[in-house]
């Protein structure tokens, strides 16, 4: 055994250091499954051995969510793909495949603790498409086979309806999905490192909010969690969409979850304990030190709100000053920002209380218009709390900006019974930005030039009542 990687490190360094002997060992290498790139554990590379491209099995199978079973004393992995396994042998050029043996062109290999077997064997017995990008050391592998892959249920709705992934956040040691329609999510854990995979049959990306690069992937910055090594998110499948998010954990015992869906969201709480046996924490650290602020923009969808005298619904002036908001806060470090919504859709209002209850919010900020039809000169900017002081002193410090960015008379914080901010549990106040019915106030509200200056009003009270900055 020992002797066998001493060989094996030695042809190895050999490899290296004599790249031009018909051999060559890929300094870094790549590998794309399905457009995602895989992160490959440390030390493991794409190899070249006998002029035949290896890849860590391992790695490839599971995120093909095959099960995969290594035996030490065997030497020999084990892998389930749908009906058929898969049996490999370190150094053995004979597999079994079903009750198959076929013949590989180069024998298994383990290098640095990890399997690697051709190319070619991957593609010809587990039917995926290969290339080989032989200058940038990159492995492309596209899964063709997709008889086993959770797709929109036929019947259920029309394939071509598809859901639009808009934001996500990881906040509380909860990953947030807003989605503008209906995915049922499919939910993996995986070991090696411990990850879940979260994927959403029937969904693409909309106008995301979190960037995304031309691979159609992207990653949270996560760096305030202990517990998290990674969130990536990408475009998976491309027809039928499927978007794929990978939450990747260190030290936890076992990936556990629950998950709710809230106001159109998906929210998945990584926060349950597990069973208490170890004294080492079996699940993430809820405290990142970051603050999670919830913005709310009032109606939506079927609730259009208060009718403005250019005969405009609330509920569009609403959306756009907190989406002015949301890309103000979206990249500050120390916030993790939710909304409510980001489109024309109508979480109920218990939802919208809910959602910022589940998150463990530190602060909830409700946008709205004001109306009084039968007093077109009714103006100015209100702001209201209830009852707790909390929500109080977070209604002083936005209403005081505020009025100065609107120029609109100051019509004082005020005491109020409104359901999403008294049944919040946080610090929470509702913006009566200016009166729809006032001429003067709603050229103001529709101005975007104005809504910048309120948003930044609304963006800067919420970081000064936080302390940040
Ligand atoms: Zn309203």
């Amino acid at each position: 055994m020992k002797k066998t990687i001493l060989l094996l490190f030695l042809s190895l360094f050999l490899l290296v250091v004599l790249p031009n002997q018909g051999n060559a060992a890929a300094s870094t290498s790549k590998i794309f499954l399905d457009g995602e790139e895989l992160i490959l554990p440390s030390d493991v590379q794409v190899t070249i051995v006998n002029k035949n491209v290896m890849i860590p099995i391992r790695v490839v199978a599971e995120n093909l969510k095959f099960k995969v079973d290594w035996n030490q004393n065997a030497r020999n992995v084990k892998i389930q793909q749908n009906d058929k396994t898969i049996s490999l042998t370190v150094d053995q050029k004979q597999a079994m495949v079903a009750d198959k043996q076929v013949t590989l062109n180069t024998a298994p290999l383990i290098l640095n603790n990890t399997m690697v077997v051709p190319i070619r064997f991957v593609s010809e017995q587990m039917g995926l498409n290969v290339k080989w990008n032989n200058k940038e050391k990159i492995v492309y592998l596209i899964n063709t086979d997709t008889s086993k892959e959770p797709t929109i249920e036929p019947g259920n709705g029309s394939p071509t309806s598809l859901t639009h992934v808009t934001d996500i956040q990881f906040a509380n040691n909860q990953l947030v999905v807003s989605m503008d329609g209906e995915s049922k999510p499919v939910m993996t854990t995986l070991k090696n490192p411990d990850r879940l995979v979260v994927d959403l049959p029937g969904a693409v990306f909309g106008d995301l909010s979190q960037p995304l690069n031309q691979n159609m992937n992207g990653k949270l910055d996560v760096d305030a969690y202990p517990n998290v090594t990674e969130v990536r998110y990408s475009l998976f499948k491309q027809d039928p969409g499927q978007v794929r998010i990978v939450v990747e954990l260190n030290h936890v015992k076992d990936v556990q979850y629950s998950q709710n869906i809230i106001a159109d969201k998906l929210i998945i709480d990584l926060n349950v304990s597990g069973d208490n046996v170890t004294p080492v924490p079996v699940t993430p650290v809820g405290d990142s030190g970051r603050k999670v602020v919830v913005i709310d923009p009032g109606h939506g969808g079927r609730d259009p709100g208060s009718t403005s005298i250019t005969n405009k619904p609330e509920k569009e002036y609403n959306l756009a000053l907190a989406l002015k908001v949301q890309a103000l806060l979206l990249n500050e470090p120390d916030i993790e920002l939710v909304m409510t919504r980001d489109g024309d859709t109508y979480p109920t209002r218990p939802e919208r209380v809910q959602l910022a209850n589940q998150l463990n919010a530190d602060v909830f900020v409700s946008i709205h218009g004001n109306n009084v039809e039968s007093s077109p000169q009714a103006t100015g900017t209100e702001t209201f709390y209830y009852q707790r002081s909390s929500s109080k002193e977070l209604a002083n410090i936005i209403h005081q900006r505020l009025v100065k960015a609107m120029g609109l008379k100051d019509r004082g914080v005020k005491n109020g019974n409104l359901e999403v901010i008294r049944d919040t549990t946080m610090p929470a106040v509702l913006l009566e930005v200016g009166f729809l019915s006032n001429v003067m106030d709603e050229e103001l509200m529709s101005s975007d030039v104005v809504q910048m200056k309120a948003a930044q009003a609304i963006a800067d009270g919420i970081k000064e009542y936080l302390g940040i900055n």
